[in-house]
């Protein structure tokens, strides 16, 4: 059994319902999903609401939100801090209509819930983009201002004072407040997306991993079964790269978390009591937030990249001590009430990175359609609402909105090969490293290193925005 995350924990331990079994022989369905996070969760619902007569099926290689999504920082944010890059790949008018469906999928996340009855601990309390060192001050004009061509103000500027009341902290030096923000529990919405789909009738079977996929057949074979399908998403995140038309398009880049034991006195104390979650402008971006128990749940992307995008055991297993060192040491420095609290809990996941942060779908050759959507890099959790749209529509040859949309035309931009790719990042991120390691202590930082930091693709590292 795989280390799971706190979140997973806490989420399985609530459960009471039976596990899904494995996929026993051969099996029949209109769509067969791979892969049983966000993506193809929202994805298998999506189906159910356009064709409830369509029969479909869902395979987990372990359990469902066992990968990232059970795993993350629970920030559901919107595309709003993204909307130059969406401008860039799709221009303008595609890029507003996305970003503002992707608020609105913050909000619908939030309703699902609702209607629903799964407590993900969904709150509403906002995100703070924050700056904690002078260098990082501005980096969200940009967004702001492609927002107001948009004719829309989602972010309000915050004076360094407001921020640091509302963060309890000195650390922070200027931020802005996107108040349509909200958090969950990352893994107890996994988990609730899963008994969602079970109770209209998707049939999903956990630990049973796609072995073999036969494109022209459409078949989704596992170790105990298979599913000969009239069509096949591919909905399994990072591990996408193993395709190979796909490998290409993503790198697999590490993130990492810790939680402290709850100190919700301390958080009353220091005044982080309205539940924002707070990220700074690095690109090696720290966020942190709270948790119903009070405690503090802290990250950061970019500690590890693998070569070949091969995700393996290594994302999920122990996180190494030196990585659970530079987390508490950077908890305290960002959250210095956080000094001396224990930190319980350590775990990390991979991210899919996509060259400029976004995703991408779309369907691989052959008759049946197989289609595939990921590449979040690290801002999935209200994002993948709206790839199963895309997804369930694309899979059901539906022509609409969603498979028409401008971020359903394939592999966009591509990562250098190997051995070039893994060296290169390498090198880039020892440079990135120093340099924010430097802005962080107010020091200079040398043209080589800022050259060749500035060689990251936008956002490599980063995650959360
Ligand atoms: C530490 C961390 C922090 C993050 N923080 C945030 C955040 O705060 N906000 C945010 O928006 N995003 C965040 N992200 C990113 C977010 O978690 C992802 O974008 C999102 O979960 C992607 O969902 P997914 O369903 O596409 O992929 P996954 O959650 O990766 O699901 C893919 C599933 O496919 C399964 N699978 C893989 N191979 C096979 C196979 N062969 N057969 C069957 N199943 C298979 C896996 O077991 C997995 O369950 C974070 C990620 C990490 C790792």
């Amino acid at each position: 059994m795989p280390p799971r995350s706190l979140w997973l924990r806490e989420a399985l331990a609530a459960e009471d319902g039976a596990a899904s079994p494995e996929l026993r022989g051969p099996a029949r369905a209109d769509v067969c999903v791979v892969g049983g996070g966000y993506t193809g969760l929202w994805t298998a619902l999506r189906l159910k609401e356009l064709e409830p007569d369509a029969s479909v099926v869902l395979v987990e290689a372990d359990v469902c939100g066992r990968g990232p999504s059970g795993r993350n920082g629970g920030f559901a944010l919107s595309w709003w801090p993204k909307i130059e890059t969406l401008v860039k790949r799709l221009g303008e008018e595609e890029a507003v209509r996305l970003v503002r469906a992707s608020a609105d999928a913050v909000a619908e996340l939030g309703r699902f819930c609702e209607r629903e009855g799964v407590d993900a601990h969904f709150r509403s309390s906002g995100w703070l983009w924050t700056a904690t060192s002078p260098a990082q001050l501005g980096s969200w004009e940009g967004a702001l201002a492609a927002a107001v061509r948009a004719g829309e103000r989602p972010f309000a500027v915050l004076s360094a004072d407001e921020v640091q009341r509302r963060a309890g902290s000195p650390a922070h030096l200027g931020a802005v407040f996107e108040a349509g923000a909200a958090t969950v529990q990352p893994a107890l919405l996994a988990r609730g997306l899963r008994r969602v789909a079970r109770d209209r009738g998707i049939g999903i079977h956990e630990r049973s991993p796609l072995v073999e996929l036969d494109r022209e057949q459409g078949v989704v074979r596992t170790p105990g079964g298979s599913v000969q399908a009239g069509a096949v998403v591919l909905a399994t995140g990072a591990w996408l790269a193993g395709v190979p038309e796909l490998r290409p398009a993503i790198v697999a880049v590490s993130s990492d978390m810790i939680a402290t034991e709850p100190i919700p006195e301390r958080l009353e104390k220091a005044g982080w009591t309205g539940g924002e979650a707070i990220s700074n402008s690095r690109l090696m971006v720290h966020y942190y937030r709270t948790t119903r128990d009070g405690r503090i749940a802290f990250g950061q992307g970019g500690h590890r990249h693998v070569f070949g995008g091969r995700v393996d055991e290594a994302f999920f297993g122990e996180t190494p001590p030196a990585t659970r060192a530079h987390l508490e040491r950077d908890l305290v420095r960002l959250v210095p009430f956080a000094a001396g609290a224990e930190v319980t809990d350590a775990w990390g996941g991979p991210i899919d990175r996509t060259a400029d942060g976004l995703p991408f779908f779309g369907r691989l050759p052959g008759r049946v359609p197989i289609v595939y959507g990921a590449g979040y890099s690290g801002n999935g959790v209200a994002p993948s609402l709206l790839a199963g749209r895309i997804l369930a529509s694309s899979a059901l040859g539906r022509e609409d909105e969603w498979s028409g949309c401008g971020l359903n035309r394939g592999v966009p931009g591509r990562f250098p090969p190997e051995p070039a790719r893994y060296l290169g990042a390498f090198v880039v991120r020892a440079a990135v490293r120093r340099k924010e390691g430097r802005e962080d202590e107010g020091r200079s930082v040398d043209a080589v290193t800022r050259k060749v930091a500035g060689l990251a693709p936008q956002g490599f590292f980063r995650v959360n925005r």
